[in-house]
This record gives C-alpha cells, structure tokens and sequence, in this order.
C-alpha cells in the first residue's frame, strides 16, 4: 500500500493555509470517509483515504510548520490520520477485489488493485475525473438547503453588512436517504474585511461539527457592497471544501446584487483542478474560462449549481451555532 502512494500525487503545498487549517480540511475528510464507509460507498471512500494519506505524507509533511516544536501534537494528529487511512485501505483492498467490477470504465478498484501499473497511477487527476464522471457510486447527490434558514443568516450579518464588513458561516448537515442536508448553520469566530473574511479557531468548529455528528457541505458568506460572484480567494476556500465533498456549495448572499442570492460551485474538471494547483494568495487575477493546457480547458471556473433544492416548508430543520 506504502508503495501506491509513493506514485499518487498530491495538490502542491500551500505556505499561506495554517496547519490547523490544513488539519479540519484533513478531519473533514475523514468524517466523510466515515459516512461513506457506512453507506457501503467503497469507491468514495478509498478515494478519500488516499487523498487524506498523500496530502499528509506528501504535502502537509513540507509545511514550513510542520517542523516546528510547539506544532508536535498537530503533527501527531496528522500522523494518526495517514495511519488510520493507510489501515482502512489495506482492509477495502480485499473488499473491493471481491466486488465484481463490470464497469468498463477505470475505477477506484482497479488503482487499488493494480499497485503495479505505473501508467495508471501517474496522473491520478485524470483517474479521479474517471471515477467521479462516470462510477455509480460517485453520481452527484442533490443537496437540500431550508431557504429562510438564508435569510436567518443575512439577519445574522447585518451588523457587519451595515458596516461593510463580510461574514462568513459553515453549512453542515448530514446524509438522509441519499440526500445531502444542511442541519445546522455554523457562524465561527472570524475576522471579516470588505472584501473577504477568514474563519478562525478552526478548533472549535471541528469540536462542535465532532460531538453533534455534523459533516461539512459548504459554506456562506455575504458581499456587502460587491456583486453576487465568487472572488479569487472565494474560489480558493471553496476548492478546500469540494476537494473533500464533490458536492460542496458556496452561497454569496450580496445584497445590493440584482441576484442577490448565488449558489455555486467549481467546474470539475476544471475550475477546482487549476484552483488547487494555484500558488497564489490574497486577490489574483483567476481567468474566467479554465486557461489552454489545463484540465477542463474553456469551462467556466465556477457555475450556478443545479443540485440544490431550495426547501420552504417544514420538511427539514436546521440549527444555527453563533460562536462569535
Ligand atoms: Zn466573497
Ligand atoms: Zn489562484
């Protein structure tokens, strides 16, 4: 298994993500793998497994933080993650060699099962727009949102709106028959200028999403005096969450857009790919088409999503966590 992800490559280290950071994206994916392993989705789950292994031994591991003394229990998490990975891919193996594969497409099955075939494993972007265009298992699964739990949010942020300051809030949730649902709102601390806002104590999110079973899906963030778009840095957030979640969205509530309301997510190939491999931090100029020589070339970065379903009655519920 070491030898797998010797050849699977990971998304380049960026300097700018705090290894706390770095460590909710890598326990996020986790909690995912976890939920997948339940539903028996052994296609999603390796995948997850070895995203988390080969971010951890090949990307995280040249952190400029990584090597500091005051981060050695972070590092330790880290470790214990890529452990526990490394263990339950060695215990799908079997699982998957079992399960009759008729898909005449690449799958996740046969990375797994072919260590030896170097060709397959070098471009393992490729490989994952395989496994998510077309396996069963990796279908893109309709995501369920209550619309006034929206307009709780904007109420929410109007102090910082008036004062043209941005915020920002997770939304998590859980799967219920095969449907993503968004359950909770999650404002955390954070620090919030014009034009962007950061999360902070990433922690205590973990902490509260942990002990009430809540996966991460998304997040939402207003625009108080810019249009309904997502900016440079947005797209760069919200490439740390679909990276995890395919189906992770990003809602911009600006309310002196027309549009006011946007639900978006990275093209894929595409905006997300270019997005990951991008160095560059703070506002940059990003294309709006992926550039030539890029996987997804001409696509659009990011688009409105049409997995949504905006729900008004009481079908669903939600809760919101205000921990400013
Ligand atoms: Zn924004
Ligand atoms: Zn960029």
């Amino acid at each position: 298994m070491q030898r797998l992800f010797e050849r699977v490559e990971s998304i380049p280290l960026n300097p700018y993500i705090s290894l706390r950071r770095y460590l909710y994206s890598v326990q996020q994916a986790y909690v995912h793998a976890k939920q997948y392993q339940r539903e028996g989705n052994l296609e999603r789950e390796a995948l997850l497994l070895l995203r988390i292994a080969t971010l951890v031994q090949k990307t995280i591991s040249k952190h400029p933080d990584y090597v500091k003394v005051q981060n050695a229990n972070i590092v330790k998490e880290f470790r214990l993650y890529a452990q526990l990975a490394i263990k339950r891919l060695e215990e799908i193996k079997p699982l998957i060699d079992a399960k009759e594969n008729t898909s005449e497409t690449l799958t996740i099955a046969n990375a797994v099962q072919e260590e030896s075939s170097q060709a397959v494993l070098q471009n393992n972007v490729h490989l994952e727009n395989d496994l998510l265009s077309s396996a069963p298992a990796m279908k893109t699964r309709t995501m369920q949102v209550h619309e006034e739990m929206l307009f709780v949010f904007e109420s929410i942020a109007q102090k910082n709106t008036k004062n043209n300051k941005e915020t920002c809030g997770v939304l998590a949730g859980v799967l219920q028959n095969h449907l993503l649902v968004v359950t909770s709102l999650i404002v955390p601390k954070q620090t919030g200028m014009s034009d962007s806002c950061e999360m902070l104590n990433e922690e205590e999110l973990f902490a509260l999403q942990d002990k009430k079973n809540l996966m991460t899906l998304g997040w939402i963030h207003t625009h108080p005096q810019h249009p309904c778009f997502l900016s440079s840095v947005d797209v760069h957030t919200h490439a740390s969450f679909q990276w995890i979640l395919p189906e992770a969205i990003a809602i911009v509530i600006a309310p002196t857009d027309r549009q006011r309301i946007g639900i978006f997510s990275l093209t894929h190939p595409g905006g997300l790919e270019y997005t990951l491999q991008c160095q560059q931090r703070g506002h940059h100029p990003h294309p709006e088409h992926v550039p030539k020589g890029f996987i997804g070339e001409g696509k659009l970065f990011y688009e409105n999503c049409n997995h949504v379903e905006l729900v008004r009655d009481h079908s669903i519920r939600y809760e919101v966590y205000d921990l400013r």
